[in-house]
């Protein structure tokens, strides 16, 4: 019943982790930037938009699918790469169709990027709240400039702190998600430091911290294939996990390093559980070697990554 209601999106179906639990609407499909490096999490998949009617046909189905559930549907997350892009008064319909098939729902959520935050006025991301719009899952991934431009990310360091502080300053909900080894061999250092830094001057729910992993059909493989681009050791990302750790100052943040491209599975609390969390780190980095670590990524991600 429910593989119509996502047919469109491939393989891989990308939910924000914070929101396993909602239930997804489609909305878009692919993100409307499409330009990053070391992503094809779009599987070739330009952006489209399904329109109001559609939506309605899914969420049709999506009722009728939750309608025998003991607990009515509470969470609902836009599905799409970034369905926060498309214009406020058609996310405004959207929102009160998912109230319509769904009201009970008490927050909506979605991936967004920076710049589809800094484009919307202060009101229109107020009234996007009030309709119950929150728990925004933004992909900052560094916070070094050099990376980030590396990449092609279309974002600045500067554009995410705008867009993080703006969101803290409407007291809308967000999580951070954060990349190991975006920044190679040469820039890990950069990456580690300038993230924390970053993710220190603001204050989200949760940093979402993930492991880059080289899709075979990314822009980056030509990079690594030239030599331009050199990726981190499986050991040496854990280092640089700790380094990001070690400089994060939060005041009340969920730090979750469990997501499966992650090498090493952690999650705790800021600052109460910092001490704990780089002890783990350091009973990992003395008990794993090199190559166990390796062996066990290169079954992990067979089917994805380079090697
Ligand atoms: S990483 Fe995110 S913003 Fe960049 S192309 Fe992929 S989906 Fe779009």
């Amino acid at each position: 019943m429910l593989k119509d209601v996502y047919k469109e999106y491939g393989e891989y179906f990308y939910v924000p982790m914070t929101q396993g639990y909602s239930v997804a609407v489609p909305v878009s499909l692919g993100c409307s930037w499409d330009k990053c490096l070391y992503c094809d999490l779009n599987q070739g998949n330009k952006f489209k938009f399904f329109g109001l009617e559609e939506i309605e046909n899914r969420l049709n189905i999506l009722r009728k699918f939750y309608s025998n559930r003991r607990r009515p549907v509470e969470k609902v997350v836009m599905a799409g790469g970034n369905p926060l892009c498309l214009d406020t008064g058609i996310l405004i319909d959207i929102i009160h169709l998912i109230r319509e098939y769904f009201p009970q729902v008490k927050n909506i959520s979605s991936f967004a990027r920076a710049d589809d935050i800094l484009r919307k006025s202060k009101d229109e991301l107020l009234e996007l709240k009030n309709l119950g719009l929150g728990q925004l899952s933004v992909g900052v991934e560094s916070g070094n400039d050099e990376i980030l431009a590396y990449h092609n990310k279309g974002i600045s360091r500067e554009d995410n702190y705008r867009a993080l502080a703006k969101l803290e300053e409407l007291s809308i909900d967000y999580s951070t998600y954060i990349m190991l080894g975006l920044g190679g061999k040469r820039l890990s250092k950069e990456n580690a430091i300038d993230t924390a830094s970053l993710l220190s001057m603001v204050n989200p729910q949760v940093i979402i911290v993930v492991t880059m992993v080289v899709f075979k059909n990314a822009k980056l493989v030509e990079r690594i294939r030239k030599g331009e681009f050199e990726r981190l050791s499986v050991l040496d990302t854990i280092r640089e996990e700790r380094l990001l750790l070690e400089n994060l100052h939060m005041k009340n943040t969920i730090f979750n390093g469990t997501h499966k491209t992650n090498a090493l599975i952690l999650k705790g609390k800021l600052p109460e559980q910092k001490e704990l969390l780089l002890d783990k780190i350091d009973k990992a980095l003395k008990k794993y070697d090199q190559r166990s670590l390796r062996n066990r990524e290169i079954n992990r991600w067979r089917n994805w990554s380079l090697e």
